[in-house]
């Protein structure tokens, strides 16, 4: 399985760097509560970690990944059918029940501040990352405000390393697209580099406002906040 896994990153850097040297790769499945996986670059050497919910999965599917995940790392696009290969896997019923027992499994054993009375923030969360970061954000920690504040939707503390979302909104009549686009908004902010600035602060710049604009019910889901 190693080798497998080597040779599909090492073919996958070809096709994407065929003039650089095949730096030092080392990949390994790691039991992430959610289907998470990452890649860094520490001296000079490629430091991937696969979610371990993707084991066995078809070597159609982990070439996949390896082309997203490199695309990030050297800021390529992301060829269009790897990306809906690897979301149609990762959303498949098997996979996405296999996500949850995980999560129930490997999250915190208290009772999560992310599970409200209507939506639960960790599994939208999960959702939107498949949809739209490739699965390749890490999940801070998620909770509903303690007070019903309606002055902020929601933000993300970087002290804690958290997006809290208001309270207001964890109520069945608020549809789920509005909770989406509160959570999708924070996720954004935690694409790399995060800008820290202080926790009251957010920043939006031109790219912030274009990828904003790429979750399907923007216009809609601002309508109904603002009327909140
Ligand atoms: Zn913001």
């Amino acid at each position: 399985m190693r080798e497998r896994l080597l040779n599909i990153f090492h073919e996958t850097y070809r096709e994407l760097r065929p003039r650089a040297p095949l730096p030092e790769v080392a990949v390994e499945f790691f039991p992430f509560a959610n289907v998470n996986n990452t890649i860094r670059m520490r001296d000079g050497k490629l430091l991937v970690r696969l979610s371990d919910l993707l084991e066995g999965a078809p070597d159609a599917v982990l070439r996949s990944l390896a082309h997203i995940l490199l695309s990030k790392m050297y800021r390529r696009p992301v060829e269009r059918e790897h990306a809906a290969r690897y979301r149609r896997h990762v959303s498949s019923h098997a996979v996405s029940r296999q996500a949850h027992l995980a999560r129930q499994t490997r999250g915190r054993k208290r009772i999560s501040a992310a599970q409200g009375q209507a939506y639960d923030l960790e599994a939208i969360f999960d959702d939107l990352n498949v949809r739209f970061f490739h699965g390749l954000l890490g999940r801070p920690t998620m909770t509903w405000s303690a007070e019903h504040a309606r002055n902020r939707l929601g933000h993300y503390d970087p002290a804690h390393n958290a997006i809290v979302v208001s309270r207001v909104f964890d109520d069945p009549r608020i549809p789920r697209y509005a909770v989406e686009y509160i959570v999708y908004h924070e996720m954004l902010h935690l694409k790399p580099p995060v800008k820290l600035r202080g926790s009251r602060r957010c920043v939006h710049s031109a790219e912030f406002q274009r990828e904003e604009k790429l979750f399907p019910e923007i216009e809609r889901a601002k309508a109904l906040l603002k009327r909140r």
